[in-house]
């Protein structure tokens, strides 16, 4: 068992400890590894009086090019201990090894670097014209920082999704309080140190850790002192966070739910298709916003798609985090595990055939402690059940027969969420043609969460509020103004 560390809040440029601590569990195994120092309300609102006095402190001195400077040490920062932010990562979620390398740490440092990139070489608008009496005027825009930004941010991809907020806020010249989720405070804590250790100055990051209600995520989205709120995470969450943003018409940005599906022609390239849903409905056993949870399968290939899913789904090698050719591992919490379990549960009830798995691994081992869950595949319900309506977060998905182009359309877009859809074909004109009607913020031809960090992002309907992403972050993270001058 590994030893039991300690995660403080970092506020101020100090490692602040509380009295009240909750434990950190290695989802795996069941095993508490650490104990993380909850903020209350009075630790979170020193948090924010030390990002307000920041805010007006040295950073703001700071050119572009010298915040491009800070993001860039803070990336090479990260990159010098890669292996101790996978490990993190690893512990808090279970996830595969290679998947925490490849993926989480490897984007965190892009998160850095690409917004250090684009605050150098970002321009504005300018536009000439006349006043009345026929003088020439100028107007140009700018952007000036919104202030303190509270960021909250979800237990799936922690360091990932954390730092794609972290680093724009930072980069338009913000300073931020930072909540991690309570499932995963390990990646945040050590991005503090490697902030630390960047030279920021004092104040500019600031770390609390705790829950939702009655805890730091409350008390730093409610609190009249901070400027905007970004938060990605559940759906039902962001309404709450919205409705205390409303009191002060704050900023917020949300990134929410999805119920997502993919859409295989019988003209796709079949393999590809495979594969492509393979990885959409299994990544990170299912625990990203962007699966697809919804397949939708052309009729002539539908009998011969279920199979070939159901064989390699059925070899997916289920098991510890750093095992070679691992592709789950367990689900973050022996709480998600219940709810996804429930669903499994609730598919059957509601007279699902299960295609695949539907059930929990058994090992024989220490895992048996885990949160461990079968990857499942399921067909046979109707598109108003609530498995196929509501979001599971889990490594499940339900196939689907359809027949005509305008019918998966109409089902595809039917759903609360608008976050993502995938579509795969080899016909041109059909792809165009299904992209452009599909109500999501992101449509994929032919791939599967393939990202262009400069593209925005974000969700239509339950799924979100706003888009980031390239110069969509620098608008948000920034108070744009017009200056208008008369020559
Ligand atoms: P969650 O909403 O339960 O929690 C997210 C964060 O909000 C956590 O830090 C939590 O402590 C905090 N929180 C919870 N209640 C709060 C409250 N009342 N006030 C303030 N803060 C509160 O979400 P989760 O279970 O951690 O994450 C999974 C969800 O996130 C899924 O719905 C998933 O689709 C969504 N997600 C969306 C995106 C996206 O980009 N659209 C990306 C990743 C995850």
């Amino acid at each position: 068992m590994a030893s039991v560390q300690l995660l403080r809040c970092f506020i101020d440029g100090q490692w602040v400890e509380t009295d009240r601590r909750f434990s950190n569990v290695n989802p795996v195994n069941g095993e508490v590894f650490a104990q993380v120092c909850e903020a209350d309300a009075a630790t979170v609102q020193r948090a924010i009086q030390a990002a307000n006095r920041a805010c007006s402190g040295p950073w703001k001195k700071f050119s572009a090019v010298e915040r491009a400077a800070a993001l860039r040490r803070i990336a090479d920062g990260i990159e010098q201990r890669f292996e101790a932010f996978v490990q993190a990562e690893v512990m808090d979620t279970g996830r595969p090894v290679h998947q925490a390398r490849s993926l989480d740490v490897a984007r965190g440092i892009a998160n850095f670097r690409t917004f250090a990139d684009l605050i150098t070489t970002a321009s504005g608008d300018m536009f000439e014209s006349a006043a009345p009496d026929g003088a020439k005027v100028i107007n140009y825009v700018t952007r000036k920082p919104l202030g303190t930004i509270g960021i909250i941010s979800p237990w799936n991809l922690p360091l990932l999704l954390l730092t794609w907020k972290v680093a724009p806020a930072l980069a338009m010249g913000n300073c931020v309080v930072v909540k991690p989720s309570e499932e995963t405070p390990s990646s945040a804590t050590l991005l503090a140190e490697v902030i630390q250790e960047a030279g920021l100055p004092h104040g500019v990051f600031n770390l609390v850790h705790g829950f939702g209600p009655d805890s730091a995520g409350q008390y730093l989205s409610t609190s009249p002192d901070i400027d905007a709120i970004t938060f990605t995470g559940e759906s039902r969450t962001g309404t709450t966070i919205m409705k205390a943003a409303a009191e002060g018409v704050k900023e917020v940005s949300f990134e929410l739910g999805g119920k997502n599906a993919a859409v295989v022609f019988a003209d796709a390239d079949f393999d590809a298709a495979i594969t492509g849903v393979m990885r959409s409905s299994f990544t990170n056993s299912g625990q990203v916003c962007l699966c697809s949870e919804r397949v939708y399968v052309e009729r002539p290939i539908f009998d011969r798609f279920v199979k070939e899913l159901k064989r390699r789904t059925e070899r997916l090698v289920v098991g510890y985090p750093d095992t070679k050719d691992v592709d789950m591992g367990p689900l973050v919490s022996l709480q998600h595990r219940d709810k996804v379990l429930s669903y499994y549960q609730l598919a059957k009830d509601e007279g699902a055939t299960v295609v695949a798995g539907g059930g929990v691994p058994v090992f024989g081992d220490e895992r048996d402690m885990g949160a461990y869950v079968q990857p499942t595949i399921l067909t046979g319900l109707p598109d108003t059940a609530r498995c196929m309506r509501e979001e599971i977060f889990g490594p499940i998905c339900h196939i689907s027969p359809f027949d005509t182009e305008e019918e998966v359309i109409r089902r595809t877009n039917d759903s609360a969420y608008g976050l993502a859809c995938s579509i795969w074909t080899t016909h041109l004109s059909r792809a165009h043609r299904v992209a452009s009607q599909i109500q999501t913020g992101i449509v994929w031809v032919n791939t599967w969460f393939t990202r262009d960090l400069r593209t925005p992002f974000g969700g239509a309907k339950l799924s979100g509020l706003g888009r980031e992403g390239g110069r969509y972050s620098l608008d948000f993270y920034s108070e744009i103004s017009t200056i208008c001058i008369k020559l």
